[in-house]
């Protein structure tokens, strides 16, 4: 990721709101479950550890023995997408695995970029849209940079997602992932630099009507961390935002989100100009702040597999599954 745009504690104003939403949960949660919902899973029923937490790890060991320096125009890169590429040989058969190249205009010049698109196809007219960027940062090429929280979990956290619904079709929803390209700046971060895989994508799918397939885009971004407090993004959708808030306690999970609100500048931000409904599920707090590493071990040499956990990575499937059931259920 990203760049903060500022975070605070929660005010007290926020945790009445959450109190009001908490009986409101309460009383779905007291409604009768249907058989079969949209997703394929039984209503009703939360769908803590349909994915696992340890698998998503070992995968992200793997990810970064393989290519542990992702930056653009690296071997690692290369790398990165064959191990994307490999994982998804089944949809590829199926004409549902897409690569979306193009060319960035960077400060470091042109640069050809990937986005990898795999769709695993629902019953339901519309598509979830699951996302994250797989790249390590090109102006921390020169130091041991492998992004295990920023980037590579997050890759594995959507490859096991999408082994459960190659064994378990989406019965509502079409779910999509997408692997993004370019997410960090090249050289230093703003408005152009940065975001360059989102901003082709959104800007691709508006021209070509895809957008209007969207119902929700889910964006993951640094939530291995093993002390995993996933912040309150105050730029995402608010029904989103509420169905995360949902998703935690029916998963049992309140303890790992929302305790922080703030706004970051993320993948989320090309399609939310757009009009789609997207969330940016994020911890940006990531590791001590010392005044050696002011921001922590977020784009650090310390942001290493020794600092994210399976403990962390199960909290974040189950959160993401659960999304994917309360949207098919809305
Ligand atoms: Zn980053």
């Amino acid at each position: 990721m990203i760049r903060v745009l500022g975070s605070l504690l929660r005010s007290e104003g926020r945790v009445a709101r959450r109190a009001g939403l908490l009986l409101a949960i309460a009383f779905c949660a007291a409604l009768p479950a249907g058989a079969k919902n949209q997703g394929g899973q039984a209503a009703g029923s939360p769908v803590a550890g349909q994915v696992s937490g340890q698998a998503i790890y070992t995968l992200t060991q793997q990810f970064l023995t393989v290519a542990p320096k992702r930056f653009n125009g690296s071997p690692g890169h290369l790398a990165a997408e064959q191990f994307i590429k490999d994982q998804f040989k089944p949809e590829a058969a199926k004409g549902n695995f897409e690569t979306d190249a193009f060319t960035a205009s960077t400060p470091a010049g042109p640069q050809s970029m990937r986005n990898y698109i795999v769709r695993y196809p629902g019953k339901k007219d519309g598509a979830i849209v699951l996302l994250t960027h797989y790249e390590t940062n090109y102006p921390l090429k020169d130091i041991n940079f492998v992004g295990a929280n920023d980037g590579a979990c997050t890759s594995a956290l959507l490859i096991e997602i999408g082994k459960y619904f190659r064994a378990h079709p989406p019965q509502g929803y079409s779910v999509w992932l997408v692997f993004d390209d370019g997410e960090e700046a090249v050289k230093e971060w703003s408005d152009t630099d940065s975001l360059y895989g989102t901003k082709h994508l959104a800007a691709k799918w508006q021209r070509d009507g895809t957008i209007e397939k969207v119902k929700a885009v889910l964006l993951a971004d640094m939530i291995g961390d093993k002390d995993l407090n996933i912040l309150e993004e105050t730029q995402s959708t608010p029904w989103l935002t509420d169905l995360l808030r949902q998703a935690a306690v029916n998963t049992h999970h309140t303890a790992n989100v929302f305790k922080t609100e703030g706004a970051e500048e993320d993948d989320h931000l090309p399609f939310l100009k757009r009009g789609v409904p997207t969330i940016d599920i994020i911890d940006v707090d990531y590791g001590p702040k010392t005044q050696a590493l002011p921001d922590g071990y977020h784009h650090t040499a310390q942001d290493t597999i020794n600092n994210i956990s399976a403990k962390s990575l199960q909290v974040s499937a189950d959160l993401f599954m659960e999304m994917i059931r309360l949207i098919n259920q809305k």
